[in-house]
């Protein structure tokens, strides 16, 4: 990892409006963040001790709703089942942007013995397990909210409209549920406010604390997941010629699938992923079963690789089978996966000043492609875009080694809260000052 790159800054010394954006961090930045900080820990723990998973976040969402409202704003609820919404109208004329938080918590039994971690249990899938908010996204609840208060103080100044999205199910909804950004976005939340950009962060363990991380482009990887089912036709393991064999034809299946990504897709550009994730097939020693299932994952990012990925996949277990004498039915993708989540390269260059401004020049940095999925992919395929990632690993500890997000140790240092309520009030205040280049 390394300070962004001089292509970056160059983009952005291309465009005008840079002269515009601030250099130092904004006055009214740095009070509202002052004012702010111990709500923002309480709000962060108190969300974190209660976590609910995706479409369930009844307690978090009238939490959310009663703070916005409390803040004189008129918050909308129930969009996608527990999303809120709400719009704040600055005192002066200006674009209109969108700022989102997700508020989802996962199936993940806590391990960070904090005094306010989560002792919550449910049934998810049939399993018993613990909720954690194990991806952080207590932490983005708590800044949104923070956000949202510093932004009513500072009303009459303020240029323009800002739309809070509190998101439900960014971690994907329960089967048999529709859920998450693509959902809020069936409901109607552009056609009533369309904004001209959107922001976003998320905090992450991958960076130290007091970092924040960015590039302009592709960040965040489609993420699609395939389903192939291969049928021969059972016999005596003594006898394979009997029949036609499912698991042969299944690992030919998986071995030549390999060459997709290393010898069909150009890596030189962008990275890609294909990788089986289960296999089930076959009860006993001496059967050659009748099918064999294959499931996995797929990782793009960019829109035409990821439909070539599709095709070869499909078209390499249809003819590998054949030639087995084996049929096979292929689900590739099986479900909708998330898009590829795109910064805009202009608006991002244009921020970059923003973010910099809060977290010193030399703690931004241009982060690798994260493999990783985000559902705010929805919300950049509509409008421009920019989603930033907030260190959360604490001074002493190796980002490199710390627990993980959605690892039950995952440990957010809560300076965190701090610098993204910081880069979002900066980012946010910047662009609405600014005319668009
Ligand atoms: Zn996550
Ligand atoms: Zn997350």
């Amino acid at each position: 990892m390394h300070r962004l790159a001089t292509a970056l800054l160059c983009a952005c010394a291309a465009l005008p409006v840079l002269s515009h954006a601030q250099e130092a961090q904004r006055p009214e930045v740095a009070t509202a963040a002052t004012a702010l900080q111990s709500k923002l820990v309480d709000w962060r723990r108190d969300i974190h001790q209660h976590p609910e998973l995706g479409n369930r976040e009844t307690r978090t969402a009238a939490l959310v709703a009663e703070h916005l409202r409390s803040l004189g704003l008129e918050p909308k609820t129930g969009i996608a089942h527990t999303g809120v919404t709400a719009v704040l109208k600055g005192g002066r004329p200006g674009p209109k942007i969108a700022l989102r938080a997700d508020m989802d918590a996962l199936p993940v039994t806590e391990q960070t013995g904090l005094p306010f971690a989560s002792t919550v249990t449910t049934t998810y899938r049939g399993e018993p397990t613990g909720v954690m908010h194990a991806c952080g996204h207590d932490a983005h609840v708590a800044i949104l909210m923070g956000v949202a208060e510093a932004l009513v103080g500072m009303r009459e100044q303020l240029a323009g409209e800002v739309l809070f999205v509190f998101q439900p199910a960014e971690e994907g909804p329960p089967d048999d549920e529709d859920g998450g950004a693509s959902m809020m976005l069936a409901e109607g939340i552009f056609r009533d406010f369309k904004p001209d950009a959107i922001f976003g962060l998320h905090v992450f363990s991958t960076l130290q604390a007091g970092q924040l991380g960015v590039r302009g482009g592709p960040l965040m990887a489609a993420s699609d997941r395939f389903n192939i089912k291969v049928t021969g036709r059972q016999t005596h393991g003594s006898r394979p010629w009997g029949g036609i064999d499912p698991i042969v034809a299944a690992a030919d299946l998986i071995g030549s699938a390999q060459t997709i990504v290393s010898r069909r897709t150009n890596i030189s550009e962008l990275p890609a992923v294909v990788s089986f994730g289960a296999i089930k097939g076959g009860i006993r020693y001496n059967i050659i079963p009748d099918s064999v299932e294959l499931v996995g994952t797929i990782r793009t990012f960019d829109e035409d690789v990821r439909s070539d990925i599709f095709a070869d996949l499909k078209n390499v277990a249809e003819h590998v089978a054949a030639a087995h004498g084996a049929t096979v039915e292929a689900q590739v993708p099986d479900a909708t996966g998330n898009p590829v989540t795109v910064n805009d390269p202009a608006l991002t260059a244009r921020l970059l000043p923003s973010l910099q401004a809060v977290a010193g020049a030399e703690n931004v940095v241009e982060t690798p492609l994260n493999m990783g999925a985000e559902d705010f992919a929805y919300y950049a395929k509509e409008v421009p875009a920019m989603f930033f990632f907030v260190g959360a690993t604490a001074a002493g500890k190796d980002p490199a080694t710390a627990p993980s997000n959605h690892s039950p140790q995952f440990d957010l240092d809560e300076s965190a809260l701090d610098l993204g309520l910081r880069a979002m009030l900066q980012a946010t205040l910047d662009y609405l000052d600014t005319p668009a280049g």
